[in-house]
């Protein structure tokens, strides 16, 4: 796979303004609280599958948005934080090295996968900011571990992949496509790629072959079987990651496809999908309509389009994609940063023996005439009475891959998209 685009080598830069004020906002509110950490690494000693829960995943998302926070911050606090959490969850492993927010009676069901396939990830994006050998071979063990326990029971002549799920039929399990085709990336192992294999050929839902619709190209993404906008947009971060790992090319058109529909269909005004809860339903054209309820414009929808977006930009070099982003991260993006401090105001009425604390991003935007942060997406209760949501997991990831879509190389020299004010340095070509 031959991207257009690449990312600088050795970049360092440092903005002024409103991009800096959002780092440092979602360092201070959430990565650099140890307190957070260990929470989310404590919801692996609880079996998840009393509410069908999915607070498995919030460790994998915060980790992710952290390590490209650090790639741009440096911050040599956050980085102690993260080896600390990075070794604290591999000591989650059990004997075959599972890591699982699920008891093993319950396994393979619910949110299960979804959420092992954010540990996975987590602990592959730790990789590339890892600076210590030995902590590198041992996060690559455990993860190899996580997967091989999966492949035990997962993939060709056992459980297909859109079984282990009764959600969405199989889309959120469907997304550990990303973190397998990126081990087999890092490993060369062919069980991995095989895997990976599996995972493309259940075609993401038991009841359609969501990649195959988008090469087909015929319908559009609110017109699939099913429409959960967030964990179909990851499905399709998975199929480059596919590709890249050699996967059939012919997969690429289907991921330009997607991503040209979803332009097409369902982005607004403010650069978010979906105005019906949080699935894709032609908010192009609905996003004016007063009918719309608070549940919509997902910030997990919002996020995972513009690391979506940024990659596909890279793959073509067309404006078109840096143009969207640009509307996201201005709109729909900057607008959920909770600077404000506020507390979601039901959970101050429904819930006042909670811990009441403000997330740091909201997780729905209203279109037409309305007040902000209302509902939490993916709202949990954990055993110590706090609560945390999957939006408010998710959006350091927002601002983390700002630097990635902000400067690039071209064949030719440097492009720069975003004009944000500041200053970067890299290394040309010549050194
Ligand atoms: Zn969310």
């Amino acid at each position: 796979m031959k991207e257009t685009l690449s990312l600088l080598p050795r970049l360092r830069a440092e903005y002024r303004g409103v991009i800096s004020e959002a780092f440092r906002f979602v360092a201070g509110a959430q990565l650099l609280r140890p307190d957070l950490w260990r929470r989310f690494v404590d919801q692996f000693s609880v079996d998840a599958d009393a509410d069908a829960g999915w607070r498995g995943e919030y460790w994998g998302k915060m980790m992710r948005g952290a390590c490209l926070v650090y790639a741009y911050s440096q911050d040599a606090e956050l980085y102690r934080l993260l080896c600390g959490t990075v070794r604290d969850m591999m000591g989650r492993a059990e004997p075959d090295g599972r890591i699982s927010s699920y008891g093993r009676a319950h396994e393979l069901e619910h949110w299960d996968v979804w959420c092992r396939k954010y540990v996975m990830l987590g602990m592959e994006y730790f990789l590339e900011i890892c600076r210590e050998d030995d902590l590198r071979q041992e996060i690559l063990a455990s993860v190899r571990g996580q997967a091989d326990a999966l492949m035990e029971r997962v993939g060709p002549g056992k459980m297909p992949i859109t079984s282990t799920s009764r959600f969405w039929r199989g889309l959120n399990s469907s997304s550990v496509l990303e973190p397998i085709a990126r081990l087999a990336g890092l490993t060369g192992e062919k069980k991995y790629r095989e895997f990976a294999d599996h995972i493309v050929s259940s075609g993401g839902t038991e009841v359609g072959n969501i990649f195959r619709l988008a090469l087909e190209d015929e319908l559009l993404p609110y017109q699939y079987p099913i429409t959960k906008a967030y964990e179909m947009i990851s499905c399709f971060e998975g199929l480059m990651e596919y590709v890249r790992i050699g996967g059939d090319e012919k997969w690429l058109t289907a991921v330009v496809s997607f991503a040209d529909r979803v332009l097409e269909s369902d982005f607004t005004v403010i650069g978010g999908c979906g105005c019906t809860h949080e699935l894709f339903d032609h908010s192009t054209v609905r996003q004016a309509n007063t009918t719309n309820g608070a549940i919509q414009q997902e910030t997990c929808v919002t996020v995972t389009l513009m690391k979506f977006l940024q990659r596909v930009h890279l793959l073509t070099g067309e404006a078109k994609y840096a143009d969207a982003f640009e509307r996201a991260l201005y709109n729909a993006y900057l607008g959920a940063l909770n600077t404000e401090g506020v507390i979601e105001p039901s959970i101050a009425k429904d819930h006042p023996d909670w811990v009441l604390e403000a997330l740091p991003f909201d997780s729905y935007s209203p279109l037409t005439a309305g007040t902000r942060g209302n509902g939490i997406g993916g709202l949990k209760l954990m055993r110590d009475n706090h609560y945390y949501g999957c939006c408010a997991c998710i959006g350091a990831a927002g601002i983390g891959c700002v630097p990635r879509m902000a400067a690039l190389r071209a064949a030719d020299g440097i492009l720069l998209n975003l004009y944000i004010p500041g200053e970067l340095q890299t290394e040309t070509p010549g050194g």
